[in-house]
């Protein structure tokens, strides 16, 4: 093991919860050092894929009413709503204070995902950087700032253990540099800001209800923190909450496309035994849906996506670079879509089929029952109501312009939330509830959802929560 080095706060990685513990950090006069797992090329996590927008809350108060109806049937610890309320509505401000030029984004996020919600009142819509979505725009304001600061982020250096002293108080961290392991002091605290576990395919099989995900963020979030949290015997809140998303996989990459429908919603949704099972288009928000009148986690499953040839002639049905400019297979992988979805067909992306039990036999789905299906989708079109599901007059847009084409949809796991629990001031919990000496997180690595999130919660949570924990262990007194 090399030299050791000290820092007054160590920050595991550089995403907008890392960026801001560091900030925070720096701002009140502490020495900081971030480490970060990857080289720049793939740093950056979630944040850097984002849709760089962030929450604006317009009341703390209602917001924290919002935050409590969003957690419905699993309650949040109410010094960890207060914190969240009072500090997302600090972001703003906070933002602005180290440059950032804060817009409010136009046409996009303008309204709750969930009105009926008491404390909806307090969603103020999303504000980005210069009002821009997408673009890593927040992530290169960020680094901007911290290097503004002088801050170092140490690439390619992963941490793999905190050190600890007689208490169980952390004091340091291992990491690991071109295949040698260097010692850390952190002589105030060490900030975990590590991303989530989506990543992991044994963390997910243990705490989701799903089976090797695809991915629409950064490969890089293997759960490092949470395992790390773990060791030190950290208590962990919501392991079971995720956004998930139903993307068309990309068979060469570790990722999926994000599947949009926006210029024609001709499609149905089958089960892999070729019947529907749902309203496809049923009221949901982030990494929910509402189902028989109970938000649940969705989606959790595999599924088939049907459509015929207008749809596909339509328009893409993923969104490009130029029209979404987020995630990692478009930001980072630079994959592309075509215009015309044609390419995919070429590439077997999409399948194809003259009828519709020529499409069924290439699914491995009994063509007469699928044939059934699509019947019955034809004859609620011309109805104008869907009598089986209730979906929306407007999307029944009937299947009858072959050839028609399918794909095999996959839950798209965008982020996990589950990690070790903190409370309001970031401070990591061991099982009996009491804050582990010298650990803070903020992040995906723990974030506050337990189910319900709006759009932007996140980025406002990792803000505030980074802010928070960098300034509390800032402010911890020096261990000797
Ligand atoms: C496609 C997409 C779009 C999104 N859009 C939005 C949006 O518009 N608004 C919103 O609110 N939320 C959005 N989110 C969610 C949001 O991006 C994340 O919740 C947020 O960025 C998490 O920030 P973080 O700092 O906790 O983690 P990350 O941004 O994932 O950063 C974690 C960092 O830690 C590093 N790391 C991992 N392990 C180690 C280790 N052992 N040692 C050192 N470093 C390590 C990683 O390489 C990474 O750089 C989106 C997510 C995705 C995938």
């Amino acid at each position: 093991m090399s030299d050791n080095e000290t820092f007054d706060v160590v920050v595991l990685g550089s995403g907008a919860a890392g960026a801001a513990a560091a900030i925070s950090a720096h701002d009140a006069g502490a020495s900081v050092l971030i480490l970060e797992k990857c080289a720049p090329d793939q740093a950056g996590g979630n944040t850097r894929v984002s849709g760089s927008s962030i929450f604006h809350s317009l009341d703390a108060e209602r917001g924290a009413t919002y935050l409590r109806s969003l957690a419905d049937r699993f309650p949040l610890p109410e010094d960890v709503v207060h914190t969240w309320a009072t500090e997302t509505v600090a972001n703003a401000d906070w933002l602005t204070s180290i440059g950032a030029n804060l817009q409010k984004v136009v046409g996009y996020g303008d309204q709750p995902e969930y009105p009926e919600l008491d404390g909806s009142d307090a969603y103020g819509g999303y504000l980005a950087i210069d009002g821009v979505l997408g673009h890593q725009v927040l992530w290169e304001f960020l680094m901007g700032a911290l290097a503004e600061r002088g801050i170092e982020i140490r690439h390619e250096t992963p941490a793999r253990r905190l050190l600890t002293d007689q208490r169980g108080a952390v004091t340091g961290v291992i990491a690991e540099h071109a295949g040698t392991e260097v010692s850390i002091t952190a002589r105030r605290g060490v900030v975990l800001a590590t991303g989530g576990f989506q990543a992991n395919p044994e963390l997910v099989q243990q705490y989701l209800p799903l089976s090797e995900p695809k991915l629409w963020g950064t490969p890089h979030a293997t759960g490092d923190g949470l395992k790390m949290a773990m060791a030190v015997g950290a208590d962990l809140w919501h392991m079971d909450n995720m956004m998930s998303i139903s993307g068309v996989p990309d068979p060469d990459t570790p990722q999926a496309w994000y599947q949009a429908f926006v210029f024609r919603p001709g499609f149905i949704w089958v089960a892999p035994d070729g019947r529907r099972f749902i309203n496809e288009r049923a009221k949901a928000g982030h990494g929910v849906a509402l189902l028989n009148d109970v938000y649940e986690v969705f989606p959790t499953r595999r599924m088939h996506v049907v459509f015929d040839e207008a749809t596909r002639a339509a328009g893409p049905i993923s969104l490009g670079k130029e029209m979404m400019a987020v995630g990692w297979n478009v930001m980072i992988n630079d994959r592309h879509w075509s215009a015309d979805n044609l390419a995919e067909v070429e590439r077997g992306i999409l399948v194809k089929g003259d009828t519709i039990a020529e499409l069924a036999e290439q699914l491995d789905v009994d063509p007469a029952v699928l044939e059934d299906t699509v019947n019955r989708w034809n004859e609620a079109c011309a109805a104008g109501a869907d009598p089986y599901f209730g979906r929306d007059a407007q999307s029944l847009v009937p299947l009858d312009r072959g050839p028609y084409y399918a794909y095999t949809a996959e839950p798209m796991l965008a982020w996990t939330n589950g990690g070790p629990r903190r409370n309001g001031n970031a401070q990591v919990l061991n099982v009996w509830g009491e804050p582990i000496g010298g650990l803070y997180a903020a992040g995906e690595v723990s974030s506050t959802y337990s189910l319900g999130k709006d759009g932007g919660f996140h980025m406002a949570d990792a803000l505030a929560f980074g802010r928070v924990a960098g300034r509390e262990a800032a402010a911890t007194a020096a261990a000797e």
